[in-house]
């Protein structure tokens, strides 16, 4: 399974960061065997990076969507608008959205059906505060974030989680490579009842918080870490192509 390094790039950019996909396959121009490269850019951008992606072997992905398939909902985009646009995967259920954007874990689950259903790849998000981290609780806390957003018509087979802890994101911060081996062991557990040993042994999970070109050889080379999900280091095209030459 090719590692994904995938760049979320929040509310950053305009139409001129179209070019960043070409930038970054001159600075990392193998057609690599074993990495994918994901560019998740605001909405406006996605048919025109889409485009210019196809070509470089780099995939494109949305922030977010909505659940329903069309209606009343000012200022969303639905699964099948995103597909349109030529992107291929949407990250759900980002802390800054659970945070910020009312989405709990059933509207993320709800979204991941749908994301599903329009051929997507949903990339879900979830990860535990600094509070509950320093209360023993973030396996609980993860756990249950996964059981509240993998939906009930889940396929297995077209998932990929994130493991994101909310205190690791854009503070420099990160957890110990034990304490992200040991989450990500528990993710593969919580897949592994969900889906069977066959499926959930191919799911990948991404580690987010904080991945620079400085920690990311030992993180992306833990055994349950199949790649990244890079905020801050993710806008500048030297840095991910640096991180990407760690694998
Ligand atoms: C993120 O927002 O998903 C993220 C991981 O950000 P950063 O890499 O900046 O911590």
């Amino acid at each position: 399974m090719k590692t994904l390094i995938a760049a979320n790039w929040k509310m950053h950019g305009n139409l001129s960061w179209v070019q960043k996909s070409a930038e970054f396959r001159a600075l990392f121009p193998a057609k690599s065997k074993n990495i994918s490269i994901l560019l998740c850019p605001p909405a406006h951008m996605l048919e025109a990076m889409a485009r210019a992606s196809e070509g470089l072997d780099i995939s494109v992905g949305a922030q977010n969507c909505h659940d329903q398939a069309t209606g009343t909902y000012t200022g969303e985009l639905s699964a099948a608008m995103v597909a349109e646009t030529g992107a291929t995967y949407v990250i759900l259920g980002h802390s800054e959205r659970r945070a910020s954007f009312g989405d709990t874990d059933s509207w993320v689950a709800t979204k991941t059906s749908a994301v599903q259903k329009a051929g997507l790849k949903p990339i879900v998000c979830v990860g535990e505060s600094r509070t509950e981290r320093e209360a023993g609780h973030a396996e609980e806390v993860v756990g249950s974030q996964l059981a509240g957003s993998i939906p009930a018509d889940a396929d297995g087979r077209n998932l990929v989680i994130a493991y994101e802890p909310v205190w690791a994101i854009g503070t420099g911060l990160t957890p110990t490579i034990e304490d992200i081996a040991t989450i990500h062991d528990h993710i593969r557990g919580c897949l592994t009842t969900r889906f069977g040993a066959k499926v959930a042994d191919k799911i990948q999970i991404l580690y987010g918080g904080s991945v620079k070109p400085e920690n990311a050889k030992e993180i992306l080379a833990l055994k349950d870490v199949a790649g990244a999900l890079i905020g801050g280091a993710g806008l500048d095209m030297k840095s991910l192509a640096a991180i990407a030459a760690l694998v």
